[in-house]
């Protein structure tokens, strides 16, 4: 006897994972220089060398047995502190210590908030298109039904009268994520403050509060234009999922943090409801080396430079060629109108020109493929001639 959902999950490898796969093989086979591999979200810029200093440090200064051992369950008490003060000076949000929750990576941060947020069983969670689609396996596994409404294909943006629609007196939460994988679309201030506003009249009618999960490892990976909005600022009953995987290039460290807004009504139980998922999901604490190394990071700025210009490179080129994209302003994904609209398809015939792009569907966007531009400069510009051969075919 096993558990079936669990089997299946485990049996269904996702389909980035598998583009990713194929294009391994097909490196070997081929030769590296023919597989332009836009599959995966996995920086393509080395860590700061802050980083590297803060580690060499940590690891030549301080007692083994601190540096290793377990930190309280929540995460390091100066950590913490660093992390609610940094919050304060950067968003001037009234954070504090008591709310900050060490957590590995945003992906653990997400399953422990629903954890923590989904009462019971009848409860939805409703999630704007597009999305990371890990959301509907963390929403589901939390025992929630994942709810989605769709997109404005204008800017990607949520579609407000979906998102009313699909509300209603069992939403216990709704996720958002700007700079949004697989967009790259960073929402307006009007965008945040028509979601805000939905959610507090939709609170108001229902009589109890629902949350805003806000899904922030893109944060800092924006190009130029405004800053994203800090959504604690517009709506109090928020808690945010943040991660250092992409913004200081440690997504195998396993580094994030929640933070409950300290305003949220029942913030303290809420609070206390995520330690009580982190330990029933069996965290234990959050690696206790990289709690120690991200709070010697706190103020870096990563260096986005070179995904600034891999994106005007691929964006222009692409938009040149013929392909329709939004384009994006921040994370490292392009989304691009599958010519012939099959996204599915495009992906396949697009494998046959050595270039691996990500069907929509799984992010809740048919017709749509992601490019992860996160890789070498090189690999953009040496896939271009691939990417006209490929429109030619549809044209
Ligand atoms: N949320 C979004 C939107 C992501 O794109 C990712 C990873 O790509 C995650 C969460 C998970 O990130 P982490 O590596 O911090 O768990």
């Amino acid at each position: 006897m096993y558990n079936k959902k669990a089997y299946e999950l485990g049996s269904v490898r996702s389909v980035i994972r598998e583009l990713f796969e194929y294009g391994k093989k097909r490196a070997a086979e081929a030769g590296a220089d023919k597989v332009y591999d836009f599959s995966l979200g996995n920086p393509s810029v080395a860590p700061p060398a802050e980083v590297e200093e803060a580690i060499r440090d940590l690891t030549t200064t301080t007692e083994p047995v601190k540096l290793h051992g377990y930190t309280s369950a929540q995460g390091d008490q100066g950590v913490r502190e660093a992390i609610a003060e940094y919050i304060r000076e950067s968003f001037g949000v009234p954070m504090t210590a008591d709310y900050i929750y060490m957590t590995c990576g945003a992906a653990a941060a997400l399953t422990i908030t629903l954890n923590a947020l989904v009462a019971d069983k009848g409860q939805n969670v409703v999630v704007p298109a597009p999305y990371f689609p890990e959301y509907k396996v963390f929403v589901e596994a939390a025992g929630a039904e994942f709810r989605v409404c769709p997109m404005r294909t204008e800017d990607f943006s949520p579609d407000m009268d979906a998102m009313e629609k699909a509300i209603d007196s069992s939403t216990a939460a709704v996720i958002v994520n700007s700079p949004n994988n697989p967009s790259g679309v960073v929402y307006s201030k009007e965008c945040v403050e028509r979601i805000c506003k939905l959610l507090g009249d939709k609170s108001a009618e229902y009589g109890h509060p629902i949350y805003l999960i806000s899904d922030e490892p893109y944060r800092e990976l924006v190009y130029g234009g405004e800053a994203p909005e800090y959504i604690m600022n517009h709506y109090k009953n928020t808690v945010v999922c943040y991660s250092y995987s992409k913004s200081l290039s440690l997504p195998g460290e396993r580094i994030g943090y929640i933070a409950v807004s300290p305003e949220a009504v029942d913030a303290r139980e809420i609070y206390l409801a995520v330690m009580g998922a982190g330990r029933a999901l069996g965290y234990v604490c959050a690696p206790s080396l990289m709690q120690y190394v991200v709070k010697r990071c706190l103020y870096l700025s990563p260096d986005i430079a070179s995904y600034e210009e891999n994106r005007e490179l691929i964006y222009g080129a692409l938009t040149k060629m013929g392909y329709d994209c939004v384009r994006p302003d921040g994370a490292f994904y392009l989304f691009v109108a599958a010519p012939g609209g099959d996204s599915e398809a495009f992906s396949e015939k697009a494998k046959e020109y050595g270039i691996l792009v990500v069907p929509g569907d799984g992010f809740g966007a048919p017709g749509y493929v992601r490019i992860s531009y996160c890789v070498a400069k090189k690999t953009i510009e040496n896939s271009l001639p691939a990417f006209e051969a490929l429109l030619k075919e549809y044209k």
